[in-house]
């Protein structure tokens, strides 16, 4: 556990039932008068956006809406949205989606009316200052990037993504209203919502971890373990899916403090060679990634599973570990993610690009108390294949 932390959090989070009324107020108090609303064409149809148009619309103010984000949004899709914001003399961004709407988003409201270009963050993003106010919405809960500084770009010509971090970015307003998220598709809940129980549990299992950090983290495993399957069995559940959201923020507080470990490394290249959705690359490396790490994380692991189940105290570091394994990989079955990569055309002959690429993710490898030397990386990708 390392000496010297730190605890960022944006400067307000409305959380319940309805918080999205707040919007208005945010409105009103900065005397905005110009909005941007950047979402997803799903987001869109399904509606979820009407009712934030139409506070905005009651507080006076006028909108433009970006939702012609991709999936994996590049530095093109970074600079024509930079453009537009400029043009539309917006005063305060407004994301409404997952976690590539809120990375673009506070990426460009750091970017409206800078000297500085996409592709020189990318070269020091120390450069970056903060912009104008943004207000994050999740329509998932899972990848935290509402309470987290960083922003991933795909750069298309080395076929990578790279993250973006600098403090600036850090979001002024969170709303976590679980009416944004009542119509999500069961898969998108269970792979976001496993994506949020990594970010937990490695943050927990991290060389970085802190008492701030901690203090995020278990909360949201405990939150994750006990809600998951039934926000993804039951839909109508607002009170699982409320404690699901509440979840993925407090993940993306913990990633801020602390720090993803080697299932994060690992899983990198999946996404950026094989297109495989974050989450489910995540959920497929988790329960192997923290069976491998089982020696050298065993007491911290045993202490999520306690806050878990509070009637098991009475048995040994290890075996509580294991139980929080088994847990996992009970979750990932019964939430119909898959359990390895078969179905995603990844071979053996792809390994050695694979275990070169994680192993270069040095950033997280770094973080994981088990070090993981190529020969490692390899086993555990084997075991996926
Ligand atoms: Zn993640």
């Amino acid at each position: 556990m390392q000496n010297e932390y730190q605890l960022t959090v944006p400067r307000a989070v409305y959380s319940g039932e309805n918080s999205i009324e707040k919007l208005s107020e945010i409105i009103n108090l900065g005397s905005i008068k110009n909005v941007v609303v950047f979402t997803d064409a799903g987001v869109l149809e399904n509606g979820i956006c009407n009712k934030i148009f139409e506070l905005i619309e009651k507080s006076g103010a006028i909108y433009e809406v970006i939702s012609d984000i991709r999936p994996e949004p590049g530095t093109a899709d970074v600079t024509q949205a930079v453009n537009r914001i400029n043009t539309a003399k917006c005063e305060l961004v407004v994301a409404v989606g997952g976690g590539s709407v809120m990375d673009i988003a506070k990426l460009c409201a750091a970017m409206k009316g800078a000297s500085y270009t996409i592709h020189d963050l990318l070269e020091n993003s120390s450069i970056m200052k903060k912009g104008i106010p943004t207000v994050m919405i999740p329509t998932t809960c899972g990848t935290g990037s509402e309470s987290t500084y960083n922003s991933i770009v795909a750069v298309e010509e080395k076929q990578l993504k790279v993250g973006i971090v600098n403090t600036s970015m850090l979001a002024d307003y969170v709303i976590l209203d679980s009416g944004m998220i009542a119509k999500l598709p069961k898969a998108i809940i269970a792979s976001t919502g496993v994506d949020a129980l990594c970010h937990a549990v490695e943050c927990f299992t991290s060389n970085k971890a802190n008492p701030f950090s901690d203090l995020f983290a278990l909360e949201a495993a405990k939150l994750i373990f006990n809600n998951i399957i039934e926000a993804y069995k039951n839909p109508d559940n607002r009170e699982a899916k409320s404690n699901m959201l509440r979840a993925a923020f407090m993940g993306g507080v913990a990633i801020a403090s602390s720090g993803t470990t080697a299932v994060h490394a690992l899983s990198y290249p999946l996404g950026g060679k094989y297109h495989i959705p974050h989450g489910i690359s995540n959920a497929i490396l988790l329960a192997p990634v923290m069976r491998y790490n089982l020696l050298d994380c065993k007491e911290r692991l045993a202490i999520i599973a306690d806050a878990v189940n509070p009637q098991g105290v009475n048995r040994t570091a290890e075996e509580k570990a294991k139980e929080i394994i088994q847990r996992i990989e009970e979750i990932v079955k019964e939430t119909n993610i898959p359990t390895n990569l078969s179905s995603f055309n990844v071979s053996k002959e792809d390994l050695n690009f694979l275990v070169d690429a994680a192993f270069d993710v040095k950033r997280l490898l770094n973080n994981n108390m088990k070090e993981l030397n190529k020969e490692d990386i390899k086993n555990i990708y084997l075991e996926i294949l």
